[in-house]
């Protein structure tokens, strides 16, 4: 078995704290939202901000999920190219939601600007570094097809990229201005904070166990009460507790490592990602890199690291960082977590019915801080006034996921066998 002791670098150092009592006894309100990740808390934000009595119920604490554990690069748009968008949506859907998405990374950076969040943010924009010379190939198409949209972006060749990241190991990037990095646990925990300011009641440690609608209105049962609501939003994506009454939300999960460094010191800050921008590469088992505001390089990639072949994750980390800076091939890992991400099949989120003024959003298949936050947004206009074209995307009445365990077991082989085989491409770094 593996040693996996987790040690979440976000949940460690958040600025932003965040503590909320159990639910305790029966309440009434207007939505009741499941799930405090960065869905539900915007969510919150914004229905309380419509003046709507809000209560959310959360299994655990404020950014258990993937919203507390992710990479935090608050990208534009989704991990898919704008034209592939278009062409799974149709043209008049797809460009209604690659334009709301173009909007997310201004969404996240005005709400925490606006609400004083603590989370570290810094508006340099992201870096789509090319791993290869083909992953610059398709740097270029994307260029080209945001441009094309009218977005501020840039190709950088290999000596313009290389110059800005200060690692030799990239063949040149898409640089997008508009985007950006977060320390993700703390964002969430400001916006569970911001939510309470406007008056939402938020209550952790309360598991939502059964939610059914008596035909007036919503009514969620935890062990120490029921809230009854005429509105409901389940916002429990990849990290959903079972919960009878309802159909949870359908995904394939994948899990997502990362590694911080301990900081660096003064000699090595002025030479790794010099300009902070966050990283991710064009590599099919795609990985990403970043530094936080101690000066830590975080590198990261799909995989787990709870199972007996997790090993492989960690040997891959350690070569990946003396390969993109070999200065820092003996710098200690300090912090070593992973989350899961909610895959559907065709990478797209999913905004589905539960039945009346009932709505549940999961699916953001690895691409959620700004979608989350936008859809959040979207979701407390729908259920303040009961219609769906607030959602840059169709409502759908259900959603199923087929072969999610087989998916799931590919995908975790799939990350190990190609960590393993880039490994032996870098035997010497
Ligand atoms: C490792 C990793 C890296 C990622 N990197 C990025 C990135 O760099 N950029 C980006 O945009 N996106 C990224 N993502 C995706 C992004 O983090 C998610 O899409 C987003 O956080 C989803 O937010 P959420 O609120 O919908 O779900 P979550 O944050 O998962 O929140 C769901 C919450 O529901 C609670 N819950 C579950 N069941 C119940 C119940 N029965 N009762 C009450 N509460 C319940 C859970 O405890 C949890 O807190 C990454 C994801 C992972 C895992």
């Amino acid at each position: 078995m593996s040693a996996y002791v987790e040690r979440n670098l976000w949940r460690e150092t958040t600025p932003e704290r965040f503590e909320a009592t159990p639910l305790g006894g029966d309440a009434s309100a207007d939505l009741v939202i499941v799930g405090g990740g960065l869905t539900g808390c915007s969510t919150a934000l914004h229905a309380a901000q419509r003046g709507l009595d809000v209560r959310l119920l959360e299994a655990e604490h404020v950014a258990h999920g993937g919203s507390g554990r992710n990479v935090g690069l608050v990208n534009a748009g989704l991990w898919m190219p704008p034209d592939d968008i278009e062409a799974e949506l149709g043209p008049a859907v797809g460009a209604q939601l690659n334009e709301a998405l173009a909007g997310a990374p201004a969404a996240v950076f005005s709400l925490i600007e606006r609400h004083g969040i603590q989370c570290h943010a810094v508006r340099n924009g992201t870096l789509h570094v090319a791993h290869s010379k083909s992953g610059f190939e398709d740097l270029r198409s994307r260029h080209e097809q945001q441009v094309r949209r009218g977005a501020p972006v840039e190709l950088l060749d290999a000596g313009q990229a290389r110059a800005r990241t200060g690692t030799a190991a990239i063949h040149g990037a898409l640089f997008d201005p508009r985007a950006g990095t977060i320390e993700p646990f703390a964002y969430c925990a400001g916006l569970a904070r911001a939510a309470v300011e406007q008056g939402a009641k938020l209550h952790e440690r309360t598991p939502a166990q059964e939610i059914r609608h008596d035909g007036s209105a919503w009514q969620v049962h935890t062990s120490s009460g029921t809230i009854r609501a005429r509105a409901l939003l389940l916002a429990t994506n990849a990290y959903h507790d079972s919960v009878s009454g309802v159909a949870g939300p359908a995904f394939t999960p994948v899990h997502f490592f990362q590694f911080a460094t301990t900081p660096l010191g003064p000699g090595q800050i002025d030479r790794v990602l010099p300009g902070q921008e966050g990283c991710w590469d064009t590599g099919t088992v795609m990985a990403a890199f970043r530094r936080d505001a101690a000066g830590r390089l975080l590198v990261g990639s799909i995989g787990a690291l709870d199972h007996a072949g997790s090993g492989l994750h960690r040997s891959w980390a350690r070569r990946k960082l003396a390969v993109l800076y070999p200065e820092l091939k003996d710098q200690p890992l300090e912090h070593a977590w992973h989350g899961r991400i909610a895959m559907t099949r065709d990478h797209l989120p999913k905004i589905v019915h539960l039945g009346r003024d009932g709505l549940a959003i999961f699916g953001y298949s690895g691409r959620g801080i700004g979608p989350g936050t936008v859809f959040g947004a979207a979701a407390a206009e729908a259920l303040a006034s009961g219609r769906d074209d607030a959602f840059p995307l169709p409502v759908l009445e259900g959603y199923d996921e087929r072969a999610v365990g087989m998916r799931e077991r590919c995908f975790e082989a799939g990350a190990v066998a190609d960590h393993v085989a880039w490994m032996g491409r870098h035997a010497f770094a």
